[in-house]
């Protein structure tokens, strides 16, 4: 997908500004403060509109105002040329070319951008919970049938929690909802579990040209904790569970909890890693994900980088973006005026000063 231009109005410190991102590497710079991320979060919306940095949706409205609008031009190989607009006040409008999409699983994936930040060290460090989050998301941009499950499965969740916390204990009252979280649970596993050990394989050969020989172990695992697999092991474990979900009102195990920690090298990464081998993680997985998402969709994603590369050393940086295909878009903010990259020359630069931008 390439990204032709943004259209922003009431969006974070953005009164309005249509910005002009015409070309295959874009260089967003300015001081700090004055808007870089703010327009790299716009861009991140096209692919599942959610901000990258917040699952707060309000907190994207100009303070003082009651909505924000993004419109977006954008060209794939897959539907031509076509505008997106994200209307966003308590809750979120999504229109393609004028038509609005009513389901967002119609939307996830259909213009893939992939923002590549320093937010992305918490796959590693982070709580289960945004680990879950990112591979979620990751895996439902390439595959409905797994967001379709995802959604399915919290429903009956939602119901099943609601039962606990009434306290019943009926089994005719669990049982319907446990079926429907049982069979889809199922197919988040093993989809989860696949695509895991893909994107760990393709991390780990990038995690090793970024460190470069660096003598360091490159082996990545993701590895999701549950045992549970099939249908029938996740209905057994889940009557199993229940005297005790009830005492503690909450559905304790299942997909909904599931980690898988990264580990480089056989250590846990969250322990062991230093500083820039856990970045070089976590821009590998996200590499990973470019690759397969390519792999699998015939198209590249539009790769948002928010000032990733300060923390990398200089060979790092290099390889980093030796890594990046040149038919790719990428779209990367700064404070610095020019990008050091050798492997792309023509850069459109974009300057941001107090939510205004100037190319
Ligand atoms: P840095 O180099 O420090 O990362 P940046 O250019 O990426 O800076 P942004 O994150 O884009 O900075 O934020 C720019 C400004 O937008 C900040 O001053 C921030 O306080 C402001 N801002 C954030 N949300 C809103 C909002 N909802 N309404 C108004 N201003 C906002
Ligand atoms: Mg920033």
């Amino acid at each position: 997908m390439k990204i032709k231009f943004a259209r922003l109005q009431n969006f974070r410190n953005v009164a309005f500004a249509e910005i002009d991102l015409d070309a295959d590497s874009v260089w967003i710079c300015g001081a700090n403060a004055q808007g870089k991320t703010n327009l790299l979060e716009a861009l991140g919306l096209l692919a599942a509109a959610r901000s990258f940095r917040t699952s707060d949706i309000s907190a994207l409205v100009k303070k003082g105002e009651k909505s924000a609008a993004a419109l977006f031009g954008a060209r794939t190989e897959e539907a031509g040329d076509s505008e997106i607009l994200i209307e966003i006040s308590k809750t979120r409008k999504i229109s393609v070319d004028g038509a609005e999409i009513g389901r967002l699983g119609d939307f996830i994936g259909r213009f893939p951008a992939l923002p590549m930040t320093s937010e992305d060290v918490k796959i590693l460090r982070g709580s289960p919970e945004t680990r879950r989050r990112d591979v979620d998301m990751f895996i439902s941009g390439i595959d409905p049938e797994y967001f379709d499950a995802l959604r399915r499965y919290h429903s009956a969740l939602g119901h099943r929690n609601a039962l606990l916390r009434a306290e019943e204990t009926a089994d005719e009252l669990y049982s319907p909802f446990e079926i429907q979280m049982a069979r889809a649970a199922e197919t988040v596993s093993q989809k989860r579990r696949e695509r895991l050990a893909q994107m760990a394989q393709i991390a780990g050969e990038r995690y090793a040209r970024l460190a470069r020989g660096n003598g360091e172990g490159a082996e990545i695992e993701m590895k999701p904790s549950s045992e549970a697999e099939g249908c029938e092991d996740f209905r057994e474990m889940l009557a199993r569970e229940r005297a005790g979900d009830i005492e503690r009102r909450a559905t304790r195990k299942g997909p909904h909890r599931d980690d898988f920690p990264v580990r480089i090298g056989g250590l846990d990464a969250k322990t062991y890693a230093s500083e820039g081998q856990q970045r070089s993680a976590a821009l590998a997985i996200k590499l990973a994900q470019f690759e397969i998402f390519k792999a699998e969709k015939g198209t590249e994603p539009a790769i948002l980088c928010d000032d990733i590369l300060g923390e990398l050393d200089a060979a790092r940086r290099a390889a980093f973006w030796e890594c990046v295909p040149p038919s790719a878009q990428v779209i990367s903010t700064a404070t610095s005026d020019a990008p050091d990259c050798a492997a792309r020359k023509s850069w459109k630069t974009v300057r941001v000063e107090n939510g205004k931008y100037f190319s």
